[in-house]
């Protein structure tokens, strides 16, 4: 099976499952387990943060992050497609009983001048604006990498206006491999981080939240309420640690594949734009030659599967368990569907 859905669909490696087999582990509610207490010095070491908090989903990582920085009523400026938004089932509002200031933007990229201009005024009649929240990479932008100097600059803005700042880096480490930047310089300009370790990073459970000591403990006050309070977790911890010391590097790898795949559906006569494809996410537009579920139908009688991204829309997402052979074979699919 070729599985192109998404990038979550990986499966331990051997070294991986060695690494939860062995772990120490202890009733992590108590702050007893060793490898998750390891796992989280880690993370909020790399970043140069002053803690971290491990939860079971990236999902789970937002929406503590936003009820920890806002009360309800109180405003969040995200991108109209952005993962807070669009795919955590109306969480802003559910659990935090926040308004949202839906922003478009450049494949889902928000700009300071924007968001500047859609801070409310000191005014009773207008939601309080609270947070930004930003996502690099952009899944629904297909796999966009933020300018980092962008970034920086609705930094200062959220800084002069008293606003909390929010990364999703779901997919952070797929921006960071292509760029120059370092985790670093992340941690300085954030006040909180999401990163997921069961994306590229190829983990089967969990996301880690980073942030000051004292959101932190909030946050995990708030994690302890979701139901998101675990025990020997650090068998899921070992595995995290196993990710962030192996399979950062080989992202490039599937770059790389992803990019070859999008020089090739450009080339085809049913396909009407390929997404600049910037990390490993290809998205593609399929015109009037090709419906977008006959597409998907075909790709899977050759067991190749892929999504329907929205009308006409396809996404291909490259991962670990997908190989130079396996992109052969979806490449001469893709051409024998012309
Ligand atoms: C996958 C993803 C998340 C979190 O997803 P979970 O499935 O809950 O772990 C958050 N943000 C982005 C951009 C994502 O792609």
């Amino acid at each position: 099976m070729i599985d192109l859905r998404s990038d979550t669909v990986t499966r331990p490696t051997p070294a991986m499952m060695q690494a939860m087999f062995s772990a120490p582990v202890g009733d992590d509610v108590f702050k007893d387990d060793p490898t998750v207490n390891a796992l989280e010095a880690k993370a909020a070491a790399l970043f140069g943060m002053e803690a971290a908090i491990f939860c079971p989903s990236g999902t789970m990582t937002n929406q503590v992050s936003i009820k920890v920085h806002t009360r309800p009523g109180d405003e969040v400026i995200c991108h109209k497609l952005s993962h807070v938004y669009y795919y955590e089932g109306g969480g802003i509002a559910f659990n935090s009983g926040a308004s949202v200031c839906l922003l478009e933007g450049d494949h889902g990229r928000i700009t300071a001048e924007d968001v500047e201009a859609h801070i409310n005024p000191d005014d009773i009649h207008r939601p309080v604006s609270r947070l930004v929240s930003v996502e690099n990479t952009m899944n629904k932008g297909g796999g966009a990498i933020y300018d980092f100097n962008e970034l920086q600059k609705i930094g200062a803005v959220c800084k002069a206006n008293g606003l909390g700042y929010h990364l999703d880096g779901a997919r952070l480490f797929n921006a960071l491999v292509e760029t120059n930047e370092t985790p670093l310089q992340y941690g300085k300009l954030f006040d909180s981080i999401s990163i997921c370790l069961s994306k590229g990073l190829g983990a089967p459970v969990g996301s880690l939240l980073l942030g000051s000591k004292t959101f932190i403990k909030q946050a995990s006050r708030v994690r302890k309420v979701m139901g998101g309070g675990m025990r020997q977790s650090g068998i899921l911890a070992a595995a995290g640690i196993y990710a962030l010391d192996n399979h950062i590097e080989r992202l490039k790898e599937d770059h790389e594949r992803a990019r070859t795949i999008g020089v090739e559906l450009s080339n085809l006569p049913y396909v009407d734009e390929v997404y600049p494809t910037q990390t490993n996410i290809l998205v593609f537009k399929l015109n009037n030659k090709m419906n977008d579920s006959l597409l998907i139908r075909k790709l899977a009688e050759h067991d190749i599967h892929g999504m329907i991204f929205s009308p006409q829309t396809i996404r291909f997402v490259t991962h670990l368990d997908f190989t130079d052979d396996m992109m052969q074979k979806t490449i001469s699919v893709l051409r024998s569907l012309a």
